[in-house]
């Protein structure tokens, strides 16, 4: 059974729902579907038609549908599209029928793999899909798209075919020169391996940017209670998501939200007051917002300067000191100019750093809030995030551009020691394997299907 299917619309209702069929049966299950033996549908055209249940007696549904002739498709097979209308139910029946018919149900990136196989993609360009679907800000989008497009693996290709070419003039040299290779076209070698190991190292550089468009940051809000940290969430998120409340100790589970802030995704975790507490549900809360500490990229420490610190104030600043980290001093409508000036300058003196930056801020009146975005980012923004350039933003690929370079750096090492061209050549042999799993010529299947086992069904 060799024909696939899959519901390639998320599952839910919707005004249409698209079914995907990949393989040879394509066509002779459509026929089932629609109970006409005798459909030859145009390739790339569309029609519309009845289907109808296993017995073919009642009428499930008016769809249209599309036939790709292969190869000219997205997995190089026969593909037939159906838009059915979006309901979980029909779409269901549908499937089934298909199934009774002959197909079978798609493994996770399965119509991606089939793409890969028979040539209509490379690895990198299948994964750009799967990024493209999975982007959450338009930068990521665009980034996954130029890779889709084949941009990495047409960078990559001038640097394999480099590097192949050193590679062939070290063997030649093994198999045809008796002596050493003579030093003009050593040193040959040796420019030529240097450029190769820039290049890698600067597609590997852009992987800081790539990432940070793509992941984001992790950014908790900690505080004692009532200091404004919900205040705070809802006013960055923009909506009342967090339940804002002036009793101590409210809010008790941990809100995941992500907004951006210029291209980067920020993922922000509102956790429980950090205080001491002997109620257990709060505890837990507690509990958990110091493993949000540990687990975040930023903290935000936040204080009320309408009050005077605490020791607990000054316990969460300790908590939070090991961690990068902003000071927010809130609730700044409170308080005249000179109150916010001494509330920081007595703070500077408890702490025993008469540097640190303050970021004011009334959660209220939103008073500071932009200035906090910009602080949010900062330390992260490397300054590649807004230039044109091409991001590498897979962590697999990084990888392997990282390994690649440690490979020939090794490689031109060897060659300054003097070592025989063999033991040379071991490096770069190994470098071209990983340049070329990027783009999965070198891959082995237990690599390929780890890797679309992170596609989505119907992908
Ligand atoms: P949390 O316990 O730290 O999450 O604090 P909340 O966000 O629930 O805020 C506690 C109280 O302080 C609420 O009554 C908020 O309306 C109030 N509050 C928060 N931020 C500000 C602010 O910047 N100015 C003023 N005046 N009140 C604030």
């Amino acid at each position: 059974m060799n024909t696939i299917v899959a519901l390639a619309t998320p599952l839910g209702r919707s005004g249409i729902g698209v079914i995907r069929l990949s393989g040879d049966d394509s066509l002779t299950i459509v026929r089932s579907l629609i109970g006409d033996e005798t459909f030859s549908p145009k390739a790339r055209t569309v029609h519309l038609r009845q289907l109808c249940d296993q017995t073919n007696s009642d009428v499930i549904d008016e769809a249209l549908v599309t036939y790709f002739r292969a190869p000219h498709s997205f997995t190089g097979e026969d593909v037939v599209e159906i838009s059915c209308h979006g309901s979980p139910v029909l779409l269901r029946l549908v499937i089934d029928a298909c199934l009774q018919f002959g197909a079978r149900m798609a493994d996770a990136g399965e119509f991606s793999l089939r793409a890969l196989a028979n040539g209509r993609m490379d690895l990198a360009e299948a994964e750009a899909i799967r990024d493209l679907i999975d982007a959450q800000t338009t930068a990521a989008a665009r980034q996954a798209v130029r890779q889709m497009s084949g941009e990495l693996s047409h960078s990559l290709q001038p640097i394999k075919d480099d590097l192949l070419d050193v590679i062939v003039v070290l063997e030649s040299a093994i198999e045809f020169v008796e002596d050493d290779l003579p030093e003009i076209q050593l040193e040959n070698v040796r420019t030529r391996l240097r450029s190769i190991a820039d290049e890698v190292r600067k597609m590997s550089a852009t992987f800081k940017a790539g990432n940070l468009i793509r992941e984001g940051i992790r950014v908790a809000i900690v505080g004692r209670p009532n200091v404004g940290k919900s205040s705070l969430f809802n006013a960055l998120l923009g909506s009342d998501r967090a339940i804002v409340t002036a009793i101590a100790g409210t809010t008790r589970d941990q809100l995941h939200e992500k907004f951006t802030v210029g291209n980067i995704p920020i993922s922000l975790i509102d956790t429980a007051g950090l205080r001491e507490t002997t109620d257990t549900v709060e505890s837990i809360g507690v509990e958990r917002s110091l493993r949000t500490i540990a687990d975040a990229d930023l903290v935000v420490a936040m204080l009320d300067v309408s009050e005077k610190e605490n020791d607990e104030d000054i316990e969460i600043l300790k908590q939070v000191e090991a961690t990068e980290h902003i000071i927010v001093l809130n609730k700044i409508d409170k308080t005249d100019r000179d109150g916010v000036q001494k509330f920081g300058k007595h703070l500077r003196s408890m702490l025993g750093n008469g540097a640190i930056p303050f970021v004011e801020l009334s959660a209220k009146s939103r008073e500071g809030l932009d200035a906090l975005k910009q602080a949010l980012v900062h330390p992260f923004a490397p300054k590649e995030i807004n230039s044109n350039s091409f991001l590498v933003s897979d962590a697999r690929h990084y990888d392997l551009l990282i390994r690649a370079n440690e490979e020939i750096e090794n490689s031109m090492d060897l060659l300054e020691k003097k070592q025989s061209e063999e033991i040379v050549l071991i490096g770069l042999h190994n470098a071209l394997r990983y340049l070329g799993q990027i783009t999965g010529e070198t891959t082995t299947e237990d690599m390929l299907t780890r890797i679309f086992s992170t596609f989505c069904i119907g992908k």
